[in-house]
């Protein structure tokens, strides 16, 4: 027995020797160093087998996801209460659903919330609370001005999602972020739907205007298939 655990040690000395230059990294097979410790209830709520380590990267990018749709809920929320306006409650709601969802990614790879605390306008990334406040402010200016700020939160979310879905191999995230950018689409079409009612227009501030007017004019089912073809078929609600 011993011998056979000194062949598996050397065994996997091979494997880290071999993938030392970073070619074989995806098939490298995990160690029990790399696995965080975690309890049996978590690992329950696993989808997946094997949880992978994730880069430095993917963990900022969902650290920065789950205060970004509490930036979302938290500029929607306070902006529907100055102008009394029902659409900014309903999609509200919706990045409350997206916060839970970017939760469980946290949970289920060990990452502590930063927003467990949930004070609502207060956030850890300072870069995302200066922007809170900013457009709290430009938003109290006017329903248009208000409507406006809706459509920029999502035009940011539409970029930070492409950026970070291109950026992550792992299944499980790349599905949530999808999720979230199939809302994303819907969210501002309402919002830029409202403002072009309203006589007023939006120019895309993140991504291109190219991608934004065909975003525009996409139908629900449009949605659904640009915002990841696998939603259906993974049987995902749609947001
Ligand atoms: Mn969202
Ligand atoms: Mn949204």
């Amino acid at each position: 027995m011993k011998q056979l655990m000194s062949m598996l040690v050397l065994g996997v000395f091979a494997v880290s020797m071999l993938t030392a230059n970073g070619q074989l990294e995806q098939q490298r097979m995990p160690q029990p160093a790399d696995r965080p410790i975690r309890s049996q209830d978590a690992l329950c709520d696993c989808e997946d087998p094997v949880i992978q380590e994730l880069e430095d990267h993917e963990t900022a990018g969902l650290l920065l996801m789950r205060e970004e749709e509490k930036l979302a809920r938290d500029v929607y929320t306070k902006l529907g209460e100055l102008w009394n306006d029902r659409l900014f409650f309903t999609i509200a709601a919706s990045e409350s659903r997206h916060m839970e969802a970017v939760k469980h990614l946290l949970d289920r790879y060990g990452i502590e919330d930063p927003a467990a605390d949930d004070v609502p306008g207060v956030f850890r990334n300072q870069e995302l609370q200066h922007l809170y406040d900013t457009l709290v402010q430009r938003g109290s200016e006017s329903l248009e001005a208000a409507l406006a700020v809706g459509a920029l939160v999502e035009d940011l979310d539409i970029k930070d999602l492409q950026d970070l879905i291109s950026a992550t191999d792992k299944e499980d995230i790349i599905r949530v972020y999808e999720n979230l950018m199939h809302g994303s689409i819907r969210h501002i079409q309402s919002f830029i739907g409202r403002l072009n009612a309203l006589g007023e227009t939006y120019e895309a501030q993140f991504i291109t205007q190219e991608e934004l007017d065909t975003f525009i004019d996409q139908s629900r089912e449009d949605v659904r298939e640009a915002a990841g073809g696998n939603m259906q078929r993974r049987g995902m609600p749609w947001r």
